[in-house]
């Protein structure tokens, strides 16, 4: 006789007709005698958790839900495990479904089942069978109770998977658009305002110029931009020309007109530089870039690298990464400050971004040390590539505003991908190269391998 294949149900499987009878008939009789006092131990172990009571405090969410319980165990232990399932399958994967959109933690559903599974199993005991038919039964009931909960795990991850990419693309989605909206708001804000000013002044004369900071833009400056851009260093500059004006600008009005005319429009030019900076900062962090250096988020990586990995393995073709990291930095930001540290650091950036192909990834790896993934770079390339960037920000200075240039020097460990599926591993190869090329002396290019081994020095 062949049947159906039945995942995970092999004593079912194994069982002749009668045992199967027998051993349905048990179960269903211990099942509807009891069902109630299951339903109601179930839910005692659901709201046992705290993360389970928060679901289901709502009594109409307990009614329902211990209703299509005491259903789906009646059912459970009325079909025939080997006979058509489509319908009894079609369930399980609903159920899985409804759980994930309520979002009910799985783990919290497996273990009301593990113990309905424990009480079940004690009626069998209770029954008096001898030994073998007791484990028999309480196996089938096992595999019975596994078969569908299988099913609704299946489906609950993969509507959960579903769900947790369309809210991220979702969030993702219309934050741009918000951005972009509110930017071309505030911006018409500002101009709307010293237009008024302008109106104003040729009207009727200065008297009652309404203040900035109290315009749909200061009102936006002080709420609104406050809780999006939280703490960005553009608003407190942008607060403080707005004082500027509402208090100096404005009342050299009175004095000198045409002075304050001017005045007005290079201080407003100041606070759209401001806002400009501001918004774009907030879509270099929304398309996933760090805003000093504009190279990737680190966040992204794993999923770059994972994609990259596997399109090298599936197509043979080479993959290889770059771990870049400036060399004595800790000094230059000793030596001349934070600031210019910021710039010399976003300078090496630029010349990374410029000098490696378009379509190769550059991560901010950590704070000066950069992670570059070249796509389709066989070895060769890939040490033409590393060294034309150790050259370049070795001849190339930073020019910092009102200083003298700064040079910086970067070294650089060459790792390719040799097979192995771990990204990590890949990572670590590239790290233990730049930690070669530290100790054989900075602004060098090192792939860690022996041959290859001291390709160039300062
Ligand atoms: P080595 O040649 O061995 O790499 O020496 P190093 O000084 O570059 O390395 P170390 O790791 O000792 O120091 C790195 C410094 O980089 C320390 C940290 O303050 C500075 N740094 C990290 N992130 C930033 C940043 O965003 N801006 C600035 N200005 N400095 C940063
Ligand atoms: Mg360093
Ligand atoms: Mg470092």
């Amino acid at each position: 006789m062949s049947h159906a294949y039945r995942p995970g149900m092999n004593i079912w499987i194994q069982a002749t007709d009668e045992e199967r009878a027998t051993a349905s008939e048990r179960l269903a009789s211990i099942v509807r005698a009891h069902v109630d006092d299951l339903v109601k131990k179930f839910y005692a172990s659901f709201l046992a958790h705290d993360d389970g009571a928060a679901f289901l405090d709502h009594s109409v969410v307990t009614n329902r839900l211990s209703h299509s319980l005491r259903n789906w165990l009646l059912e459970l232990v009325s079909v025939d495990p080997l006979g058509d399932l489509t319908k009894f399958d079609q369930r399980q994967v609903k159920v899985g479904e409804v759980h994930a959109r309520l979002k009910i933690p799985n783990h919290l559903v497996m273990e009301g089942i593990t113990l309905l599974k424990t009480e079940i199993s004690l009626k069998v005991a209770d029954l008096d069978l001898d030994s073998t038919e007791t484990a028999k039964t309480i196996i089938l009931l096992g595999e019975l109770m596994d078969y569908a909960l299988r099913l609704m795990t299946e489906a609950y991850l993969t509507d959960t998977d579903r769900r947790t990419r369309t809210d991220e693309a979702f969030r993702l989605l219309s934050l741009g658009q918000d951005i972009h909206l509110e930017r071309e708001t505030q911006r018409a804000a500002l101009m709307e305002w010293s237009q008024s000013v302008l109106f104003s002044l040729f009207g009727n004369g200065s008297q009652n110029i309404a203040k900035l900071a109290n315009s749909a833009f200061g009102l936006w400056v002080r709420h609104r931009g406050a809780v999006i851009f939280q703490g960005a260093p553009q608003l407190d500059s942008i607060k403080t020309i707005i004082q500027l004006i509402d208090t100096d600008v404005l009342e050299q009005f009175a004095s000198d007109p045409n002075a304050a005319v001017a005045n007005l429009e290079v201080q407003i030019g100041e606070i759209r530089y401001h806002l400009n900076d501001l918004f774009d900062a907030a879509s270099n962090i929304e398309n996933g870039r760090d805003p000093l250096t504009r190279t990737l988020n680190r966040r992204f990586l794993p999923s770059v690298i994972a994609r990259e990995i596997s399109f090298a393995k599936q197509t043979s073709t080479p993959l290889s990464v770059l771990m870049v990291d400036i060399d004595h930095f800790k000094s230059i930001n000793d030596t001349h400050g934070h600031a210019v540290g910021d710039a010399v650091l976003s300078h090496v950036a630029d010349i990374l971004l410029t000098t490696v192909r378009p379509t190769d990834f550059v991560f901010r790896y950590g704070g000066e040390e950069f992670l570059i993934v070249l796509v389709e770079a066989d070895t060769d390339q890939t040490i033409a590539i590393a060294e034309r960037i150790r050259t370049r920000v070795a001849q190339k200075a930073a020019n910092i505003p009102d200083r003298q240039p700064v040079r910086a020097t970067v070294s650089v460990g060459v790792a390719a991908f040799e097979g192995h599926p771990d990204y990590q591993y890949l990572i670590n190869a590239a790290d233990e190269a730049l930690y070669l090329a530290k100790k054989a002396g900075r602004n060098r290019v090192e792939t860690g391998r022996s041959e290859q081994r001291g390709l160039s020095s300062s």
